[in-house]
């Protein structure tokens, strides 16, 4: 039997791929419009909503539109048709359109749009070029011996204890624990009011920020202590495989025109902006859409070129000398991440046995056009 998909299922999806603690600080992303109980008939995907693109979901019975750019950014002080972004907003609301948004977090993504970009480009080798910070925690847990297995279990399927290639990564000291119950404890080991001196493992793990809340309501609920001993410690580690930007190497070295040359017609551009005296080029970093403030980054890890979009003049300047400076253009560099949700989505649909339909919108919402 065919399954009506909820939204809130939908997201919790996206969100495991692209958690929204991972987004930029100011950043606006999630459910926009809508209801998270909505049941899902059909999706449309774009990397913006407009008008257009609204309508077309009316016309496809889609009543979650899945988008890179949030329509809502900047607080509203009205929700009236005399703005875009408020017209649209009606729109969806009338129809009963919900809308999703996964921007920075999506940017930050493994997967996401700049490993996306990097493919693209052929790139090999590729990792975050600017990776998270301040989002790694270690969690320290002490465990009486015959109950570690099942916690650590417990934390691991929680999500803690995973690098980039390796999962289950725990550190386990064994040492002993102390404790008196007081006249109101109700000890698992021992006799409350006698101090009881027992064999425990000290069992260490990373957790990433967002999952932390997760790992230890299922660390507590694994443990066998009335009160578990356990510390949370903020790390200065890099979470590595999330963060913005991507960087990796092309198989072969290249002059700058054959690259410049690869790069527009693999993007699918009209035109590039570069500047830049390079004539080199094997290293290479990405940044989909605006990511000039990752050019010192890309020269510090030895990009030959960095690809981005809307670089200001004095950018260009700036950057002229260390590195070939490419502005492919911002849709051009995002929008080729629309089949990978799609990808995403439909394979999920399918999993969960949903009779959803994903559609991608036929209308061009790059609001930029060029004119020779
Ligand atoms: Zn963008």
């Amino acid at each position: 039997m065919l399954l009506t998909m909820k939204l809130s299922d939908i997201q919790h999806m996206l969100e495991q791929w692209a958690p929204p603690a991972t987004a930029w600080k100011g950043d606006n992303v999630g459910l926009q419009v809508g209801s998270h109980n909505a049941g899902i008939v059909n999706i449309l995907l774009a990397l913006d909503v407009t008008m257009e693109v609204a309508k077309e979901a009316a016309q496809r019975r889609a009543n979650l539109i899945i988008t890179h750019h949030p329509l809502l950014f900047h607080p509203l002080r009205s929700l009236t048709s005399n703005s875009r972004t408020g017209e649209i907003a009606l729109y969806l609301a009338e129809q009963k359109i919900n809308l999703f948004a996964a921007h920075t977090n999506l940017d930050s993504a493994p997967g996401g749009v700049n490993f996306v970009l990097a493919e693209l480009l052929g790139l090999k080798n590729v990792s975050v070029l600017s990776p998270l910070t301040d989002s790694m925690m270690k969690i320290v847990v002490f465990v009486p011996k015959e109950h570690l297995d099942r916690v650590a279990a417990a934390m691991h399927s929680a999500g803690a204890g995973a690098f980039t290639k390796y999962e289950e990564c725990s550190f386990r000291t064994e040492g002993v624990g102390t404790f008196r119950g007081t006249h109101e404890a109700n000890p698992f080991i021992g006799t409350k009011g006698i101090l009881e001196i027992v064999p425990e493992i000290k069992l260490e793990m990373i957790v990433p920020s967002w999952k932390l809340s997760g790992v230890v309501s299922a660390m507590l609920n694994a443990h066998p202590y009335e009160e578990a001993a356990y510390d949370i410690i903020p790390l200065k580690n890099h979470a590595q495989n999330i963060g913005l930007g991507a960087i990796g190497d092309l198989p072969n070295i290249m002059t700058r025109d054959t690259f410049l040359s690869m790069t527009k017609r693999k993007v699918n551009t009209e035109v590039l902006r570069y500047s830049g005296r390079i004539n080199r080029i094997q290293r290479v970093a990405v940044c989909g859409g605006a990511g000039s403030e990752l050019i010192a980054d890309a020269i510090q890890k030895g990009a030959d070129a960095f690809v981005t979009a809307d670089v200001k003049y004095h950018t260009f300047q700036d950057a002229e000398r260390g590195i070939l400076l490419v502005d492919a253009g911002h849709f051009e560099t995002e929008h080729h991440v629309i089949p990978a949700i799609e990808h995403r989505v439909k394979k999920f649909l399918k999993e969960s046995k949903s009779s959803s339909k994903v559609f991608v919108t036929k209308h061009k919402t790059n609001p930029v056009s060029y004119y020779y």
